[in-house]
């Protein structure tokens, strides 16, 4: 797809949008909402005879449109990425792969089951180097990458997944960035054992806080729901495997409570009915504004492949290689035209801009390649609640100062 950058007609001295602001609930999400506060039954086991529960129709709607047999709601999307370490087996001390450049949650997540991260290279996409995994994995004898698809970038699945299997590692895939997203027409969180959402208010669906787990696999599944506090009520999940998956396990797996409650499954369901429809309308904006950057002196846009459908709910691009004070200039100037750029090269983690060498629990471990692209890369939010007009003043504004910053030095 060639892209012809479209300069708006007007492009304001500041842009007065809400880089934060989220749409509202849908209305009959809310409605469903008041039907369960009314019922004064939220928790997801406390059940009318014959009652479904909206939390797991929630489980069963989304199983459906992953295409998976299984799914499971918890608390959020970091207690999903530990569950399904525990769920996988993963033990006090094991290695477990995960990217370099990924948002605290996935590290943490390894590090409250006492397993430790092993960080791996990112490329100029901003996905997973391969390779280095693959070194790093013969390295430490890790059996487990915690694949995250950060700010949306799907690495070639095709190729992890043929080098995965032969090197006997399982992929649990952080899909906080990809809900909707597919590689090569498959859906994101569907190619690993075990593919992990959230539905925390920043990503494509919100309750708040919140997460799912899908996979095909009955015995790992059974493991996640007696881990995310079932007590002896998993036949409670339409969308989980029989009881013969529990018979063994229901006596030595611990309850590590982190379930969903009807009141979110009540306000996350219309709003997956609704998932396809907003992917597209995020895309027509990461476009706009991927359009309006295009060919900006000194900047490079993130080159997204083929094979990959992605949900724009943020943008990135790199400012390659300039020095650092230069790079704070085009933020600062950004800012006080209304634009928040968000700059993963600072020494200092600001807000959710933290990486590999600010999570210093883990093994610290030399990653030049991956710093060289943190040290130019800047991010921004795509809400839904910018319109295509204004994606367009946007792209004006970081391509007339990224210009101005670079043409001076
Ligand atoms: C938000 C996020 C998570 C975890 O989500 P929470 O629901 O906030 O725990 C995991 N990975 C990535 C990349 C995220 O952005």
């Amino acid at each position: 797809m060639t892209l012809t950058p479209r300069p708006p007609a007007f492009v304001p001295e500041k842009f007065t949008g809400n880089f934060t602001q989220q749409e509202p609930i849908p209305e009959d999400g809310i409605a469903a909402a008041l039907e369960v506060l009314r019922s004064g039954r939220l928790h997801r086991y406390n059940l009318l005879p014959g009652e479904e529960g909206q939390t797991a129709t929630l489980e069963r709607e989304f199983a459906a449109a992953m295409g998976v047999p299984y799914c499971l709601a918890v608390a959020s999307g970091g207690y999903a990425l530990a569950c399904a370490l525990r769920a996988l087996g993963v033990q006090h001390g094991d290695p477990v792969l995960t990217n370099a450049f990924t948002l605290a949650p996935v590290p943490g997540a390894i590090a409250s089951i006492g397993a430790v991260p092993v960080f791996v290279e990112v490329t100029e996409s901003l996905t997973l180097d391969i390779d280095d995994m693959a070194a790093q994995a013969r390295a430490t004898g890790a059996k487990v990458l915690m694949l995250s698809h950060m700010r949306g970038h799907l690495c070639d699945m095709d190729r992890l997944l043929a080098v995965c299997a032969d090197l006997g590692v399982q992929i649990i895939e952080d899909c906080a960035h990809t809900m909707g997203a597919r590689w090569n027409g498959r859906l994101s969180g569907t190619d690993g054992v075990i593919g992990c959402y959230s539905t925390q208010t920043y990503k494509h669906m919100n309750s708040g806080e919140g997460g799912l787990i899908v996979s095909r696999d009955p015995a790992i599944m059974a493991r996640a729901t007696m881990l995310s506090g079932s007590y002896m009520l998993y036949g409670r999940h339409t969308a989980g495997p029989g009881p013969e998956a529990y018979d063994q396990i229901r006596y030595d797996t611990p309850n590590v409570s982190g379930r969903m409650d009807h009141l979110r499954a009540a306000i996350l369901r219309p709003q997956l009915a609704r998932l396809l429809t907003q992917c597209d309308r995020w895309n027509d904006r990461y476009r706009t504004v991927e359009a309006g950057i295009t060919g900006t002196p000194g900047l490079t846009v993130v080159a997204r492949p083929e094979q990959e459908y992605f949900v724009g709910s943020s943008i990135q691009f790199l400012l390659l290689d300039w020095a650092a004070d230069r790079v704070t200039e085009v933020v600062r100037r950004c800012a006080a035209r209304g634009v928040e750029l968000k700059w993963f090269g600072a020494a200092e983690p600001v807000a959710f801009t933290s990486k590999h060498d600010s999570w210093r629990y883990a093994p610290p471990r030399a990653m030049p390649r991956t710093d060289r692209i943190l040290a130019g890369l800047l991010d921004m939010r795509l809400p839904l609640t910018f319109s295509i007009a204004d994606c367009e003043v946007i792209a004006a504004i970081i391509r007339a100062e990224v210009a101005a910053v670079y043409q001076a030095g």
